[in-house]
């Protein structure tokens, strides 16, 4: 009889709360649809799709649009079927027997997950009480411990903390390591090395069209780094990782400039709503700390976070429970709102 292999034996598939929700703040996602002109554009693309063919294996026109967008060069840029399979793909390629990865915690947990399946040997840095990353420290311990790629968040899922652009490049510069800053929350915040991304030959950052650009459903992902990497990137994905129809309707959300500039400043407006709104009914309570936040979430303290998780969801409303606790997305206005009405009645 066949028998699973040790490393995944016990290894549960994926499985998103179920159940449908009139409030999801669960995923960090976009709170809105895409709005009907850019959809408009979008059946237009549909058209010109030849779905009998391959796509363009270097996704080269979606590629030119993020590039513009970002103002990065095309040629340092890789699509992917989202951040996640860039993720498994360069902790699968660029690691090998007998090297070491190092990630932080608290952090993303796919980076740990990954590893694991890649058979790479993964250690954690943990963070300070503050849930901030003491860089020189971690500097000590990448170069001591011999480490060949460390990967995390900045801005941090689940945090929302980040560090500056100067920790990161003194980060960077201090270690012969592959660093990986995964920039998936970096929309909503200041503090990118994407303008540094040609100073480095050991960095390489991942963006999303997942969070501010409000594509999850598209799955793009996108990894950025200097020529010879970048070229090692493209070397090792398959082929067609990026299916037609996300390399077309990609391009389009790209050149949306001003559609995303404005969504952007309504997401951290409603973010910086939620975060004062936390902030008062913490003023009453000795254990509900939410955490300051620099992404479109807000990670909050508690040791009641199991019984709030399901007092909301009794309310239709749904956020992320982790243990001590909680994380709550930044929604639209509404939803920001009656997430903190129904905290209150929580609390009264
Ligand atoms: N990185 C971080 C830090 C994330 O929080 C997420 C999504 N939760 C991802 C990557 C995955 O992004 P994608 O949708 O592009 O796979």
């Amino acid at each position: 009889m066949y028998q699973l292999n040790d490393k995944i034996k016990n290894l549960v598939p994926y499985e998103p709360i179920s159940g449908t929700y009139q409030i999801r703040l669960d995923a960090n996602e976009c709170p809105v649809n895409l709005p009907e002109e850019i959809r408009a554009q979008f059946h237009l693309k549909l058209d010109e799709i030849a779905f009998n063919r391959y796509p363009d294996p270097l996704a080269e026109r979606l590629v030119n649009s993020f590039a513009e967008y970002y103002g990065v060069k095309p040629e340092l840029v890789t699509a992917g079927n989202g951040s996640d399979e860039l993720i498994f793909l360069i902790e699968s390629a660029f690691m090998q027997k007998g090297d070491k990865m190092l990630v932080v915690a608290p952090d993303f947990s796919m980076y740990q997950f990954y590893s694991s399946i890649c058979e790479v040997e993964c250690d954690s840095f943990i963070k300070d009480e503050k849930l901030d990353i003491d860089v020189d420290a971690l500097i000590e311990k990448i170069n001591r411990d011999n480490i060949s790629l460390v990967l995390f968040s900045n801005p941090c899922n689940p945090t929302g903390r980040g560090i500056s652009r100067a920790e990161a490049e003194k980060l960077v510069s201090s270690v012969s390591a592959l660093v990986i800053l995964d920039e998936a929350y970096m929309d909503f915040w200041t503090e990118s090395l994407l303008d540094k991304i040609e100073d480095y030959s050991n960095l390489i950052i991942f963006r999303t069209a997942s969070k501010l650009v409000g594509s999850a459903a598209l799955r793009l992902g996108f990894a950025v780094a200097n020529l010879p990497v970048s070229r090692a990137i493209k070397a090792v994905k398959s082929p067609y990782n990026v299916n037609s129809v996300s390399q077309a309707f990609g391009e389009v959300i790209y050149q949306q400039k001003e559609y995303l500039r404005n969504r952007q400043k309504t997401i951290v407006r409603n973010k910086e709503m939620l975060y004062n709104g936390l902030k008062e009914l913490s003023a009453a309570q000795n254990d509900f700390a939410p955490v300051e936040s620099v992404a479109n979430f807000v990670f909050i303290k508690t040791t009641r976070a199991k019984a709030i998780w399901e007092f909301l969801k009794e309310k239709s409303i749904v956020v992320r429970l982790m243990g001590d606790y909680l994380r709550i997305t930044a929604g639209t206005e509404a939803e920001v709102s009656a997430v903190l009405q129904a905290l209150k009645e929580f609390f009264c």
